[in-house]
């Protein structure tokens, strides 16, 4: 009974969060760009420019969010009521909202042991109905080309989701680039962490005719997204102090947080996303814009922290703990490890919470979310796996420092629970 209640319990959080697995790169400064002023003075399309740079040859439509390029894409794919699109259940429900919300009919595909999209399950799922792929290299990593090799061959069209793997180098393209469409998502959670905001990338010229004509978002719109950025951002920082958790709690309200106190099952989705397509606003793009010139030295800092953390981490593995060691062109969105099982995953997490290391359990598979498990379907690695993973804070700001603290804290824990059970 024990193990179903913390199955589907978040991750127990820190009083004080030393170590947030979302650091918020400020964007405070870009006030500037709210200023009458600011739009005249630039150029158009600044953005949209510095991505086609990224995605040679290919087409890009910025939009308010990953999710609506997504949508637009699949409309653009011109998928109709009744055809079947697939993806795999390890996965956010933006995804399975985007593929409902055209009428088209969700299939879940299992993972590898490498969290790509398993060849083998996609061969047996495969029928008529089969109009496209999804794509979304978990956590940043590759997937696996044959399949959308294999895919043109049979006509059915592969969309490139790289929302966690922006940056991420497949072929000496970025993913995003590779299948007949991409896309891209400029969320807090994402590699370019930002307002939020989204990119389709037309890699295949011969849609180019069929993007619908959308409106673009307000002003408005944009300055919402930006007050919640700041409202997070100062939330985060007021959480590295200790808060009393009853004011804890009012503070999380306050800031419409409550996902961050309420179990996994609480937090479900009660209804299916409307998602409405705008094209991106010019505030939006100049706000993205400013924190892509600073990730550009914040991807090195991320890929060098996670081959630390790795390195400090090997001695785990004779506990039966797997850890995923990056390929070349890799760039990571989550620093991940798998446990043996998932009552060990759960204790460390609580472990590392009382020591202010905040962790996350992406993802819960989409069948077990009450409103999406007609899906369901055999895919027993994927529905295996989730209670296992446990991601740990890898990204920039934290420096050699504080990897060496969290992995130490790792180990720690490893140490207690094996000589407990000995
Ligand atoms: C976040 C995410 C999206 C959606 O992006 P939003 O900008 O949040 O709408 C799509 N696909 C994947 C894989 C994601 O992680």
């Amino acid at each position: 009974m024990k193990d179903l209640e913390t199955k589907y319990l978040y991750p127990k959080n820190p009083k004080k969060i030393k170590y947030p697995i979302y650091p918020y790169i400020q964007q405070l400064s870009d006030y500037k760009v709210f200023k009458s002023n600011y739009i005249s003075g630039h150029r158009e399309n600044r953005l949209k420019t510095k991505l086609e740079s990224l995605y040679k040859n290919s087409e890009i439509l910025l939009t308010n969010s990953g999710t609506s390029a997504l949508k637009m894409g699949l409309v653009c794919l011109d998928i109709k009521p009744n055809d079947e699109v697939m993806f795999t259940n390890f996965n956010c429900p933006n995804i399975i909202d985007a593929v409902l919300s055209i009428g088209a009919t969700p299939v879940f595909v299992d993972i590898e042991e490498d969290f790509s999209l398993s060849f083998e399950d996609i061969k047996k799922k495969v029928n008529d109905k089969t109009k496209a792929i999804i794509s979304t290299h978990v956590y940043g990593l590759k997937e696996n080309l044959k399949i959308y090799d294999w895919a043109k061959k049979k006509n059915i069209y592969i969309v490139d989701d790289g929302a966690q793997a922006m940056f991420t180098l497949q072929n000496n393209k970025f993913v995003g680039g590779h299948g007949d469409i991409g896309i891209l998502s400029f969320g807090f959670t994402k590699p370019l962490s930002s307002i939020g905001g989204g990119a389709l990338i037309v890699n295949n010229k011969s849609l180019i005719g069929r993007l619908p004509k959308v409106p673009i978002e307000t002003e408005e719109e944009v300055y919402i997204d930006y007050k919640n950025y700041f409202r997070s951002w100062v939330l985060c920082r007021l959480n590295t102090f200790y808060i009393p958790s009853k004011l804890n709690k009012v503070w999380y309200r306050l800031f419409k947080m409550p996902e961050t106190y309420l179990s996994k099952t609480e937090a479900f989705p009660r209804n299916i996303r409307l998602i409405e397509i705008k094209r991106m606003n010019r505030l939006r793009e100049e706000l993205i814009l400013k924190q892509f010139y600073r990730y550009k030295k914040i991807r090195d800092y991320n890929i060098a922290n996670y081959q630390e953390m790795n390195n400090n981490l090997k001695c785990l593995v004779r506990y039966g703990i797997k850890l995923i060691h990056l390929d070349k062109g890799e760039s990571p969105n989550y620093y991940t490890l798998i446990f043996p099982n998932e009552h060990q995953r759960y204790e460390c997490s609580e472990y590392l919470a009382g020591k202010g290391i905040q962790t996350c359990w992406n993802y819960i598979p989409l069948d077990e979310i009450p409103i999406y498990s007609k899906y369901k379907s055999n895919t027993k690695n994927a529905n295996t796996v989730w209670g296992r993973v446990l991601s740990v804070p890898f990204k920039y700001p934290l420096v050699s420092k504080d990897i060496q603290y969290i992995s130490l804290q790792l180990k720690n824990y490893i140490g207690k629970s094996t000589l407990l059970n000995i």
